[in-house]
């Protein structure tokens, strides 16, 4: 076991904090009060290596799983919603990758990045006003007519919908089979039948797009169909004849890709500490330095110790990813959950240490209070996480004793995946 990052880790850290420093925090403010698309940063990220096809195949190859979650947090450590803004086309491109062919990943991923001298960008469209924890009850069909598509609905709270050049839209094909009925539809740009609906005003990651996508009698190609029709056939008669369902495989790949949520919201906390430490460094209480006052150092030290084990659970868990090992205890829902939280809590606590000032536009406390929000509420509420992890607790738990009831019997089971993890 070795805690330490390596060398190339180190440098890349390095790398994206000097981004994160010289093109993201000179523009944050002015993207957070305009709530406009940072295309100049993203095109700067892509000539720094920090966004597209080149960046997720450089953090794909890191063994460790590392460069993913540290490219996250300092980036986001820059600006959440810039970060979000330069990078929320991975999620459209993991979905493609989940669910996609190889000839369709190798068509529509490129296209969620676009080129050097044409920036695209993607967006994966889930969640609808009655449907977003409750995935199952999703209302926008699909419907084959001929050799076309036709999808109707409404998603809401989408990244870069209506701005994207490839929407990833997951729709019901058979509402009577709950989430086993679902499948995933790549959307190209022009594509007559979509449109951005009401562009959301945020308090918080306001340099990232979010939209309604509105879709009405939009007709794609069959081919447009992510996994192929035969793919999609099988996993209905499936569902139909009451087979067991693959839904543990969804929870796993949400496992693998939450420790690059909870990295993100970190980036915030230890952006609202080291400024914290900083501003307090430079003032004086009854003649005495700010941070000379146990009283403060209490709460400090409480902050630093929070972000450092949340980061923790984030590394284990993007490792545990990277490595094939299985997060079956939910590591990384925990991550997820446990950095949404401390993130939130450590903003909220800084500004009570920093007083009435950290309440003022003066104060970057208020803009990080502000981005904290959301990772406690998108990819899977903080309420939701805490269902999850729990269940998967409880699974492991009745394995453990199945186990151990088998060995106590004489058997050689298998050692079950908790206990090999
Ligand atoms: C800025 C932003 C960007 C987003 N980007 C995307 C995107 O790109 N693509 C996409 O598809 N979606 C996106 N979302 C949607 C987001 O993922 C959902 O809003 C989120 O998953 C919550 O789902 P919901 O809106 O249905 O809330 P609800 O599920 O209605 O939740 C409301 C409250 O009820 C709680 N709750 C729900 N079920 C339970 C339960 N069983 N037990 C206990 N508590 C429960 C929740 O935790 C929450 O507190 C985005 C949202 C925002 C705000």
């Amino acid at each position: 076991m070795d805690f330490a990052l390596n060398d190339e880790q180190r440098e890349f850290r390095d790398h994206c904090r000097r981004f994160a420093r010289e093109v993201i925090r000179p523009v944050a403010r002015k993207h957070d009060a305009e709530e406009s698309t940072p295309w100049e940063v993203i095109r700067e990220a892509r000539a720094w290596g920090l966004n597209g096809l080149d960046h997720i195949q450089r953090t794909g190859q890191d063994r460790d799983g590392q460069l993913g979650v540290i490219a996250a947090e300092e980036m986001h450590w820059g600006c959440a919603g810039i970060a979000l803004a330069v990078n929320g086309s991975g999620l459209a491109a993991a979905g493609i990758a989940a669910s996609g062919s190889p000839e369709q990943i190798a068509r529509w991923v490129p296209q969620c990045f676009g080129s050097d001298e044409e920036i695209k960008l993607g967006a994966y469209a889930v969640t609808e006003a009655q449907a977003g924890s409750d995935v199952k009850s999703l209302r926008t069909t699909a419907k084959l007519d001929g050799d076309e598509w036709v999808l109707d609905g409404t998603k809401v709270f989408i990244t870069n919908g209506g701005i994207a050049d490839v929407h990833v839209v997951v729709a019901t094909v058979d509402s009577a089979l709950g989430h086993r009925g679902q499948a995933s539809f790549v959307i190209g740009k022009g594509t007559p039948g979509l449109e951005q609906g009401k562009k959301e005003t945020k308090i918080g990651i306001r340099a990232s797009h979010t939209a309604e996508v509105v879709l009405e009698n939009c007709r794609i190609p069959a081919e447009n169909l992510l996994g192929g029709m035969d793919k999609l056939n099988r996993k209905l008669e499936r569902a139909r004849s009451g087979q067991k369902s693959g839904a543990s495989n969804a929870l796993a790949t949400f496992e693998i890709t939450r420790p690059m949520v909870g990295a993100s919201a970190l980036g915030i906390a230890q952006a609202a500490y080291e400024w914290t430490l900083e501003y307090l460094d430079g003032q004086t209480i009854e003649s005495r330095p700010a941070l000379k006052e146990q009283r403060i150092q209490q709460v400090l030290a409480d902050v630093a110790t929070e972000i450092d084990s949340a980061r923790l659970l984030v590394q284990r868990a993007s490792w545990m990813g990277r490595n094939g090992v299985p997060m079956s205890g939910g590591q990384g829902s925990m991550s997820k959950l446990k950095a949404g939280d401390v993130t939130m809590w450590a903003t909220t606590t800084l500004m009570d240490l920093v007083g009435p000032y950290a309440q003022t536009a003066d104060c970057p406390l208020e803009k990080w209070f502000r981005d904290a929000k959301i990772y406690q509420l998108f990819e899977g509420t903080a309420q939701v996480q805490r269902l999850v992890i729990s269940r998967m607790q409880a699974q492991e738990y009745r394995e453990r004793l199945e186990w151990a009831g088998e060995l106590a019997a004489g058997g050689a089971p298998a050692t079950p995946v908790s206990a090999a993890a």
